[in-house]
């Protein structure tokens, strides 16, 4: 080993310490603008599909019109949804439906995704932070243009997204924490029902146990009290909008976890019930997605389908489940997936028109595995260029000095040990936006990790410094000529669990890629990836702080000599 056998001159050792350092510092600053970008282009993500004109994948339906009234229950679980004696008594002559939300399950894309049937992807709403007209068709927006007369009451939210105030009647609350909102949304709502003499379409929105959902948690006693309480003015709701001949659909947009807040992949969240009952609708327990709401919606109303819905009706409800509209919606949902598999695979081309709801998920998931397949190849040969790197880094630090590699590893392996136990076990996070209860806890939430993953470099460094000397005969203590070397230390360290975290993000970044232009990225390797990202960022500061924990522990360990000169 050169090490062994003669010291490197001082100016070597002094050039790579500082090589290393700017090395770090420039996987910082790169991580800090992948970062920034990756979350941008989630948040700013443009839908291709919003190109794709309704007009020409609409298909009539031939049904006869009805009534039909939509609630959306924002924040309801399966589980309290069960506790709600105007849920049991629809489901008691309706049907049950297990649903499954899309992600992110946060409140603007899940409503989107109801209304109108597109899910994240298509509609290009993926996070509340979408504040304008949204850009796909609604069940409003076609029961408008087919001449049906239309009421809307909720928070105003709903005329800013989809423009409800176009309604023939429209009430809007201000979204006050701290203040019940259902009462006078039912009130506005029975209100402007009876003044229209009965509206054809009802959209109705409770806010209010999804606020008790993010103040108190799914679990607590007073979501439970909020259920019961929304649940009283549901009924007023339902009872004094049932003519006999009403279709009612209640659908949460998602659920809560135990502790409160949504947006991720937790069971409680993504997992949750809506009940549709009324002429037409068997009693059945069954169930869908989400996206799936709108077409069903529209085919008992005797809607035409709104043109961006990815989603299918849901045939297994209905008395008449091969009845001329489910047809018409099939064939228009055939359409609607050929024109996608067009935009995500033109190669799809020649495919003609699939005819069942099978099908139409056949070419969904053909066009979407050919894209993928195409995109992942495309980025193979740059990743494999990042693993020569990485590679090639670790055998020059092994050449350089295995005991200082060696030590390097010992650390690294502290870093994700005291790092993975913040993040994990002391403050029980998954990789999963429901971390989050409030938008304006992101800021923080990031801001945090970066400490942590400062905590966890200085001492991973601590670690490395002191294994080092555990490692030799007769280690040296940091005096002229070892100083740059003991300082080297804990840059190494750092350099190294940036390689580590730099593979991890080139292996989300093969999967996915950074640019969002036709879907997102899995949710919870989305989400670790930025983790990843923010910890490459904080660890910038770690290789400068680092040589000083290195420096400190060569200074008073135990097994340095003084050097004897
Ligand atoms: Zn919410």
């Amino acid at each position: 080993m050169p090490e062994s056998t003669r010291m490197p001159r001082p100016s070597t050792l002094w050039s790579l310490l500082v090589l290393g350092l700017v090395t770090s510092l420039a996987l910082s600053y790169g991580a800090y603008q992948l970062a920034g970008y990756s979350w941008n282009q989630v948040v700013d993500y443009r839908s291709p599909f919003v190109d794709i004109d309704p007009d020409t994948t609409r298909v009539d339906n031939p049904g006869a019109d009805r009534r039909t009234v939509l609630i959306i229950i924002d924040g309801l679980t399966d589980e309290a949804s069960r506790s709600m004696s105007v849920m049991n008594t629809l489901r008691a002559r309706g049907a049950d439906v297990a649903l499954t939300v899309p992600q992110p399950s946060l409140s603007f894309p899940t409503w989107t995704t109801i209304l109108s049937g597109a899910p994240q992807q298509i509609s290009g709403v993926t996070t509340n932070w979408y504040e304008r007209r949204v850009e796909v068709e609604t069940l409003l927006d076609v029961a408008i243009a087919e001449g049906r007369s239309t009421m809307v009451a909720g928070p105003t939210d709903l005329d800013m997204l989809y423009g409800a105030s176009d309604a023939d009647a429209s009430a809007f609350t201000d979204w006050v924490s701290d203040s019940y909102m259902s009462a006078g949304i039912v009130d506005d709502a029975l209100r402007l029902d009876a003044e229209l003499g009965g509206a054809s379409l009802v959209i109705v929105h409770f806010p209010d146990i999804d606020e008790a959902g993010h103040a108190f948690g799914a679990s607590a006693p007073e979501y439970t009290e909020m259920v019961a309480r929304v649940n009283d003015d549901l009924d007023r709701l339902v009872t004094g909008l049932d003519d006999g001949e009403t279709v009612f659909c209640i659908t949460p947009d998602h659920g809560h976890i135990a502790t409160g807040g949504h947006g991720g992949w937790e069971d409680p969240v993504i997992h949750t019930s809506c009940v549709i009952a009324g002429p037409g609708v068997a009693h059945v327990t069954t169930q869908a997605d989400l996206e799936d709401i709108a077409p069903t919606v529209a085919v008992l109303g005797g809607l035409s389908t709104p043109g961006h819905a990815r989603g299918i009706a849901i045939a297994s409800l209905l008395e008449e489940p091969d009845s001329p509209a489910i047809q018409a919606d099939l064939k228009r949902a055939g359409l609607f997936a050929k024109d996608y598999a067009a935009i995500v695979d033109p190669s799809s081309g020649t495919i003609g028109t699939p005819m069942s709801a099978i099908d139409v998920r056949v070419l969904y998931a053909a066009a979407d595995n050919a894209r993928l397949d195409a995109d992942r190849s495309g980025r193979l040969a740059a990743f494999v260029g990042v693993l020569g790197l990485l590679l090639a880094f670790g055998m020059v630090a092994a050449l350089r000095s295995w005991r200082a590699l060696v030590s390097a590893t010992v650390g690294t392996v502290a870093y994700f040990v005291v790092y993975n136990g913040l993040f994990f076990l002391v403050h029980g996070y998954k990789w999963s936006l429901s971390a989050f209860n409030e938008e304006s806890m992101v800021q923080t939430f990031f801001n945090m990790r970066m400490v942590e993953a400062v905590i966890a470099g200085l001492v991973a460094c601590l670690v490395a410094g002191v294994v080092y000397p555990l490692l030799r005969k007769e280690p040296k203590p940091p005096h002229h000529p070892y100083l740059p070397g003991w300082l080297s230390l804990g840059v190494m360290t750092t350099l190294l669990i940036q390689a580590v975290l730099v593979l991890q993000v080139a292996i989300f970044w093969r999967m996915w890629g950074a640019a969002v232009v036709w879907r997102l990225p899995e949710m919870s390797a989305g989400f670790k990836y930025d983790l990843d990202l923010i910890q490459l960022t904080a660890l910038g500061a770690v290789a400068v702080l680092g040589t000083g924990v290195t420096y400190l522990v060569g200074r008073f360990h135990p097994k340095t000599r003084r050097v004897t000169s």
